[in-house]
């Protein structure tokens, strides 16, 4: 283990690998990248996702450069507008209620794009149209929807052997099983000079001018969820991986006073195979427990109510609160329930035999019985449940016969009539549910991460103390850096954030570590 480099990165996610590559791309040498998890967990919460990016952009012909999934017979049969920066921060806005920090999320749009073929061009990463998540087929035609339209090949599991050969590419070296316990800054002048770090039970100083902190939130930390986003939390199962526990987060506001920003109490959390590991993700089954498919129907609770619009938006900005939606219902856990033509539409990837228990059922009354021996206590309420619904589904048809199904577009097709209309609408998408056979998959609340993180200057993610100056030499990217994201989050918006503050981040610490070495640094190292 080298015990000096000139950029120390700190975590093996997205946020970290883009940090490392801009680092040495910026002409920064013997940059050392470390992770406390060990080599076989390596790439952090970037290996579970799907690997879905949001970029603004300017229609198909404007993506086809940058995939490597679609033939020109494929490209004629595709509907895909264009997501402008404009819709993305509307997208941002509205899901964050406002309260998304500007100058952040006008980066993170600004940029997104740019980000996206930077990291095709220079790390390699393999793009794709996300036909599968993102597009239906109707009427022949691959209609995409929801502004989230590129995803990696081999979702995270491709971006991280992407990034990690970028990395050897790029001379950026990277070791596992070493953890990060805290910054060490020089006395006198303020300004970072090392990490202590713990190794085989050992610990040891490794000197460094620059350090990209890129170690996740804290959403494996059963206590500090508890702490900081509420009672119950502890009993979320965590999605991803088990190393994101927030140590360092704890530590830097503790011993550096760096200001904490963003919703220590909010997180991205979503529906998750009640039968999944409750600790962490599992790397093969990976994103495949999560259970988006209830726009096509409905949830209902142990009781048998529903307890949230399923169809208000679309998935892309509905999943990541729904998790604490179902956190919040009685034992945290809920049922979503199709009959025939709806379950017809759920996607294979994560609806499948081999990957969930399908509850079936011939009739409602049956599906509620085999329910309740997974603990649904309120089996009249769920059959009751389902009759209003249905009821009110028919008479929006019978008033609104022209209104057609189509989940590639918020349909309208609803549960609200002049003369029927439930307390809690369903607003879109609203198919009856009478055609057997009926299907049920049991879900919990599956913690994706913490939205709680440092404040950062946003033209460089440098960490900013709680007298509102920088420290120097420290940048905080990825899940750490605290203020994009608030109660809700626009899909696929984590990795471009982790893309483009990582960019900025290592551009500016190779730019700190190349005016020091010129003898121009205000910075003085510190004999440790
Ligand atoms: C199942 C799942 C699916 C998702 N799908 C998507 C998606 O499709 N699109 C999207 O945009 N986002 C998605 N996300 C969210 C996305 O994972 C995060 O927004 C993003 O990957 C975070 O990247 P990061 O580099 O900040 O953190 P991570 O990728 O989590 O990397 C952090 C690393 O830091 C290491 N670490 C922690 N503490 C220390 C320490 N003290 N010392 C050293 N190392 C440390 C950890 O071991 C870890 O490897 C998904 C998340 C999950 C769990």
């Amino acid at each position: 283990m080298p015990t000096h480099c000139s950029i120390l990165v700190i975590g093996s996610g997205n946020a970290g690998f883009s940090a490392a590559l801009s680092a040495a791309q910026a002409g920064a040498s013997n940059i050392l990248l470390i992770d406390k998890c060990p080599a076989a967990w390596a790439g952090g919460n970037s290996f579970f996702t799907a690997g879905a990016f949001r970029t603004a952009h300017g229609g198909l012909a404007d993506l086809l450069p940058l995939v490597n999934n679609v033939d020109d017979e494929t490209a004629r049969a595709i509907d895909l507008d264009p997501y402008t920066e404009d819709d993305f921060s509307a997208d941002l806005k509205r899901v964050t209620n406002g309260r998304s920090n500007e100058e952040l999320g006008k980066a993170l749009v600004r940029e997104s794009r740019a980000a996206v073929e930077w990291l095709k061009r220079d790390a390699g990463v393999r793009f794709q149209l996300s036909f599968n998540r993102q597009a239906y087929q109707v009427a022949g035609r691959w209609k995409f929807w929801g502004g989230l339209h590129l995803k990696t090949q081999d979702g995270g599991k491709g971006l991280i052997a992407d990034h990690m050969a970028a990395a050897r590419r790029h001379g950026v070296a990277v070791r596992f099983d070493t953890a990060a316990k805290s910054i060490l800054r020089d006395p006198s002048t303020g300004a970072v000079c090392g990490v202590l770090v713990e190794s085989d039970g050992k610990e040891e100083v490794i000197t460094c001018t620059a350090v990209i902190m890129a170690a996740g939130g804290f959403e494996a930390n059963p206590q500090l969820r508890t702490q900081y986003l509420g009672p119950g939390w502890d009993l979320a199962h965590v999605r991803g991986t088990p190393y994101n526990t927030g140590e360092l987060l704890a530590s830097c506001i503790a011993q550096l006073h760096a200001r904490p920003a963003g919703n220590w109490s909010g997180c991205h959390s979503v529906a998750w195979d009640a039968n999944a590991p409750p600790d962490s993700g599992n790397r093969e089954v990976s994103n495949e427990y999560t259970k988006s498919g209830y726009p096509l129907g409905i949830m209902v609770n142990c009781h048998g109510e529903r307890f949230v619009d399923e169809g208000v938006d679309f998935r892309n900005y509905t999943y990541a609160k729904f998790g604490r939606a179902i956190l919040q219902q009685p034992d945290g856990v809920a049922w979503q329930v199709w009959d025939s033509k709806g379950a017809a539409l759920l996607r294979g990837e994560e609806y499948r035999e081999e990957v969930v228990e399908r509850i079936t059922a011939r009739s409602i009354e049956e599906l509620a019985e085999k329910c309740a021996q997974g603990g649904l206590s309120g089996r009249q309420r769920f059959v009751q449940t389902l009759e209003e619904y249905n009821a009110a589904v028919y008479q929006h048809r019978k008033e609104n016969p022209d209104v057609q199904f189509d989940p590639a577009v918020k349909d309208g097709l609803s549960t609200q009539s002049s003369s029927s209309a439930l307390s809690l609408p369903k607003s879109n998408w609203a198919l009856s549910i009478d055609v057997p056979p009926f299907l049920a998959v049991k879900v919990t609340c599956g913690i994706t991460f913490t939205f709680g993180g440092l404040a950062v200057k946003p033209e460089t993610a440098a960490v900013i103390n709680q007298t509102g100056r920088e420290i120097e030499g420290l940048y905080a990217v990825g899940e750490m850096m605290g203020g994009l994201f608030y109660g809700n989050y626009p899909g696929g918006s984590g990795l471009t954030s982790g893309a483009v503050f990582g960019r900025r981040a290592g551009r500016a610490a190779a730019r700190l570590v190349a005016k020091q070495s010129e003898g121009e640094g205000t910075v003085v190292r510190a004999k440790i």
